[in-house]
């Protein structure tokens, strides 16, 4: 005789059984859901306007990929008047790791993305929705869980894992479907003494959703970025509950986002086959599904082909490598704009004062994209205008921040020179003409800025045979003395250009290179070349700012000391 299904309850000593079950299966639970719904009215919100959400899970690392969602919900709600939440998704204890959670938060405020609920910088929450940390809300997971029980769309599952890796291994051989689904969902039809006798024997259980769909029949959904979709229906009897007491992010989340009020839902694309469930989940619940709309994977180049940025293999896939080489924040924020909707770069164009939080975002431009392309030049790009329109203090002060947790030898220094590092970066900053665009990040400023240091600097290394190639020890020996008998400091920068022409002239240089391509045979070189040898014995480097404005900012000892170095 066929068991009698779980459900089948007719006479009274049943319906005693399956209150027994349902005790045994969550046992002490208090909590009803009428109180769950009296503890979060619907928010009081205009209609227009979206609760948005990230729900990252503290693994110990933020994707870029996060920020990416997190930006584009946050602005999404902003800009509709709404609310952005943060929820800790942190169910599967064994991928935890410790400080991840505070990492998140940590990220979200370095990013500029603010939140108006979720946990705060100082651990505490803010916001009427919570707790907003999923191991918390166990209990609220439960009693909808338990309703789905007692209404017959949710049931106690006893098998051991051994037993699902052989059906996993059978439907494999089948070529079926994997999954837990139709005859194969041994549990699903156990009768209500076999599940007592085996809560009895204390065997370990899950709680599986009871699917009514068929993977025969599709169903049709809007999503927000890629338009209408048609799927398969959900048929998985999927864990909602796992043995531990704690819910799947599937089950969970259905209940967080109904709770919290979550209008729009924008993820990424590794979700979109599960949309079918998490409908099916929230119209078994009696509740109305979010809107829904899945990214593509954040991409790469390499060589010429683009491929998936890789959690593994790609630095950049981790939030931290953009602090730690030392990019503004607010640089990043706007290459993400920039990769969310590409009319932002245009706007931008047009608005070069106003905050980026009056871009209008549209999501619909995201769609038909293989995927937002992360493109390193590009962003340095972007943070070289960040930082050229930053004043000189500017740039000591968010240089000498990045350092102090990054480079102790660069922070010594700016710390030690207030004066001297202001005026190095003052070079080519704040004038009439535009400013220089040579810094792309922080970690690059050590790099440029060392040879204005004695103690970094070192004569003795100048390569002249590299940087001055075709000139003779003699002659840039000559061409340096000559610099050193011009050179006056109290010059301004027309004195001096007109001192250095006169004497590229008297050492036999065209005072132009105009001249010199004209009457090659009559010349040494040109006052280019003169400018060069001063360059290489102030510098080491055939490349650097401005001749005067280096000579002006090193001061008249250093300049003099360099110049008969040789
Ligand atoms: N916890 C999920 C994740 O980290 C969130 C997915 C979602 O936004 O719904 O991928």
């Amino acid at each position: 005789m066929k068991p009698k299904k779980f459900h089948n309850h007719k006479n009274g000593n049943k319906n005693g059984i399956r209150m027994q079950i349902i005790e045994r299966l969550f046992p002490n639970l208090e909590i009803t859901p009428e109180e769950v719904e009296n503890k979060y009215p619907p928010r009081d919100l205009e209609a227009s306007a979206k609760v948005t959400r990230v729900a990252p899970s503290p693994t110990g690392f933020m994707h870029i990929g996060g920020i990416f969602a997190a930006l584009l919900s946050e602005r999404l709600a902003h800009q509709s008047g709404g609310v952005f939440f943060v929820r800790i998704e942190d169910t599967d204890k064994k991928r935890e790791v410790e400080g991840a959670a505070q990492l998140i938060i940590d990220s979200l405020s370095r990013f500029n993305i603010p939140v108006d609920e979720g946990e705060t910088l100082t651990g505490e929450e803010k916001g009427n929705y919570g707790p907003y940390r999923q191991s918390k809300r166990e209990n609220i997971y439960k009693t909808f869980a338990r309703k789905l029980v007692q209404e017959d769309r949710a049931y106690p599952c006893f098998c051991t894992v051994e037993e699902l890796k052989e059906m996993t291994s059978q439907q494999e051989k089948n070529k079926s479907k994997i999954g837990y689904y139709g005859d194969w969902a041994k549990c699903r039809d156990k009768s209500d003494e076999d599940v007592l006798k085996a809560l009895d024997e204390r065997k370990p259980f899950v709680i599986r959703f009871k699917s009514s769909g068929s993977c025969k029949k599709r169903m049709e959904f809007e999503d927000m970025i890629k338009g209408k979709l048609s799927m398969p229906e959900n048929d998985n009897d999927i864990v909602i509950i796992k043995s531990d007491g704690l819910p799947t992010y599937h089950f969970a989340h259905v209940v967080d986002d109904h709770f919290m009020g979550t209008t729009d839902v924008v993820r990424g694309d590794e979700w979109l086959s599960s949309v079918p469930l998490h409908i099916e989940l929230f119209r078994s619940l009696g509740w109305k599904p979010p809107r829904y709309g899945h990214f593509p994977p954040i991409q790469k180049l390499e060589g010429h082909s683009k491929r998936k940025l890789s959690k593994r293999k790609d630095p950049e896939a981790n939030v931290l490598f953009y602090d730690e080489e030392g990019y503004s924040s607010i640089a990043v924020t706007e290459y993400l704009l920039n990769l969310i909707d590409s009319d932002f770069e245009n706007w931008r164009k047009q608005n070069p004062q106003t905050d980026n939080r009056d871009f209008p975002i549209r999501l619909e431009h995201l769609a038909g994209s293989a995927g937002p392309l992360l493109d390193m030049v590009k962003l340095q790009d972007i943070n070289k205008d960040y930082i050229s329109k930053l004043s000189a203090e500017e740039v000591l002060e968010q240089c000498t921040t990045w350092a102090e947790k990054y480079d102790e030898d660069l922070f010594r220094k700016l710390k030690e020179n207030p004066d001297y590092s202001k005026r190095i970066f003052s070079i080519e900053r704040g004038g009439e003409l535009p400013p220089r665009k040579d810094i792309a990040k922080w970690s690059d400023v050590r790099h440029q800025i060392e040879y204005f240091f004695d103690d970094i600097f070192k004569a003795a290394d100048i390569d002249f045979k590299k940087l001055l190639p075709g000139m003779t020890k003699v002659e840039i020996k000559r061409v340096a003395e000559k610099f050193l008998s011009i050179y006056d400091e109290q010059d301004d920068k027309t004195t001096w250009f007109s001192k250095v022409k006169d004497a590229a002239k008297s050492l036999g240089y065209a005072d132009s290179a105009k001249a010199f391509k004209k009457e090659k045979d009559k010349y040494k070189g040109h006052v280019g070349d003169v400018a060069m040898v001063a360059r290489v014995l102030l510098t080491g480097r055939t490349q650097a700012p401005e001749l005067f404005e280096v000579i002006h900012c090193m001061g008249a000892d250093r300049v003099r000391k360099r110049l008969k170095n040789i």
